[in-house]
């Protein structure tokens, strides 16, 4: 069952709500143009991991679609009661997980914008990822979004509701055996995952190094690869932000998709092609992110 907590100008920092009883009208812009932000984050015991991150990226999500954002202590007041009123979630080694997700929509032309915030416990297949790895297929992403961040009604790195796209990603790549897409550009450039971000690492001059493409060209900044590349730092490795493309992906010593919900989950296949992988590296990459 999914905990709701809307945000509206009687509760400003937010109401319990039954998430069975009609909530959303249904001429939600939200729900009919997909006109509306959103954020997907992970709680461990309760807790939001890289809350200030995800709150950045909404506000510039927000920004973007010209969309008014609930004032910081009114979103974590909300997120408190909904955290605090969610349902038992399956215990890892990080702890209690669940998914939590803040939604601003444009609402209805009579009522304006509103948010509101769900949490839910992570499904089990989702956590499943991060010890399996993901088979992956690379496919075109039609044009090079970089050229879309000219052009601010594109709203290239606004992470909107607009996910239509992403999901028919997902079911496309089932379709030909596979977990998960790496978009690419016509030049064959790896952008990110429909919905992650790609990290790659190689030894080079006898350095361990982490790449990923550069996250403002038309990709979504990813908190949870920013988050990995912060503490990789400290612990002793470079960081590259650099042009990939397929081959560098299968010549390195191990590729992951990033993400904050499922975290980490190793890439073991690209266009069914092995690649090398390393539990070790894994292992590190969730150490640092139960860092926090
Ligand atoms: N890129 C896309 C398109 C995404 O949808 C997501 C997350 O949903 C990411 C990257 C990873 O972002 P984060 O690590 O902040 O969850």
């Amino acid at each position: 069952m999914t905990t709701v907590v809307m945000l509206n100008q009687q509760h400003p920092e937010g109401e319990l709500v039954d998430p069975s009883r009609p909530l959303i009208s249904i001429e939600d812009e939200g729900l009919t143009r997909g006109d509306g932000v959103f954020e997907t984050m992970i709680a461990v015991n309760r807790s939001i991991r890289k809350f200030d991150a995800h709150f950045e990226r909404l506000t510039n999500s927000a920004r973007k679609l010209q969309l008014p954002l609930p004032a910081k202590e009114h979103l974590t007041q909300a997120l408190k009661t909904a955290l605090e009123n969610a349902e038992q979630a399956h215990t890892t080694t990080l702890g209690e997980e669940h998914t939590v997700k803040i939604i601003i929509s444009r609402g209805t032309t009579a009522n304006g914008p509103h948010s509101w915030v769900t949490v839910a416990p992570t499904p089990q297949n989702t956590l499943d990822q991060r010890t399996h790895g993901v088979k992956a297929i690379t496919l075109p992403r039609g044009h090079d979004p970089a050229q879309d961040t000219a052009y601010p009604w594109l709203l290239a790195g606004a992470k909107t509701l607009s996910y239509a796209i992403n999901m028919a990603v997902l079911r496309y790549v089932r379709t030909q055996g596979a977990d998960e897409a790496i978009f690419i550009t016509d030049d064959r450039r790896i952008l990110e995952g429909a919905t992650s971000s790609v990290i790659v690492a190689q030894t080079i001059n006898g350095q361990k190094t982490l790449l990923t493409p550069e996250p403002n060209h038309g990709i979504l900044p990813g908190t949870t690869q920013g988050m990995i590349f912060e503490q990789a730092r400290k612990h002793g490795w470079e960081l590259k932000y650099q042009e990939l493309y397929p081959q560098d992906l299968l010549e390195s010593e191990g590729v992951w998709l990033a993400s904050s919900v499922r975290l980490i989950a190793p890439v073991t296949h690209l266009n069914g092609t092995a690649l090398a992988t390393s539990q070790q590296t894994t292992e590190e990459f969730l150490a640092f992110l139960a860092e926090e």
